[in-house]
């Protein structure tokens, strides 16, 4: 069994985005993990022998605007529960926001591989801009840029080192 990536963190950090570089294919991979669900989007990927799936929580949809912390909390609870190892975006740019604190006292509690991704990092002084990031007590942040695909193999690399 290829070890399960999930994609955890607020609306528009980039997770989408992410989930694109890290897949070739998505969707197409449900009927093979039985005890993956459908109304999530699931991909492959590879970065040299190393195959894994990534599973993108950004499914839902905000309709109601009263329901979509009540729905990004259960996407990523359930995401979070079918994951060997838990990838937690934030926005570089946006800086440690009150969301952020929510989502990393709960992957605190939860005893499973996280790694603390800060997205659209491209063109920023890391050390000086990403230092605030440390206050959600997942330690060390890594700069990615998902959209230039910048920091990618890095990130995968540590996410599937405890594995
Ligand atoms: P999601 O809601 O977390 O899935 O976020 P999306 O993947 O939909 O991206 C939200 C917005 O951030 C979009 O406008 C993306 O183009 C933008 N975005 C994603 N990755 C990057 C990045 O690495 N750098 C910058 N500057 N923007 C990005
Ligand atoms: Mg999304």
């Amino acid at each position: 069994m290829k070890p399960v990536i999930a994609l955890v963190g607020r609306p528009n950090v980039g997770k989408s985005t992410l989930f694109n570089r890290l897949t070739k294919t998505r969707d197409a991979i449900v009927a093979d993990y039985a005890g993956l669900t459908r109304d999530r989007h699931y991909g492959n990927g590879a970065q040299g022998k190393h195959e894994y799936i990534v599973i993108d929580t950004g499914g839902f949809e905000p309709d109601a605007l009263t329901g979509i912390y009540k729905e990004m909390a259960k996407q990523t609870r359930q995401a979070v529960a079918e994951a060997d190892v838990v990838v937690f975006v934030v926005d570089a740019r946006a800086g440690v926001s009150a969301q952020d604190h929510d989502i990393a006292k709960y992957l605190r509690k939860l005893g499973k591989p996280c790694l603390l991704v800060a997205n659209k990092a491209e063109g920023m002084t890391q050390g000086i801009q990403l230092g605030e990031f440390f206050e959600l007590g997942l330690g060390e942040v890594v700069p990615v840029s998902a959209s230039h695909g910048q920091g990618i193999k890095a990130l995968v690399d540590m996410a599937l080192a405890p594995l």
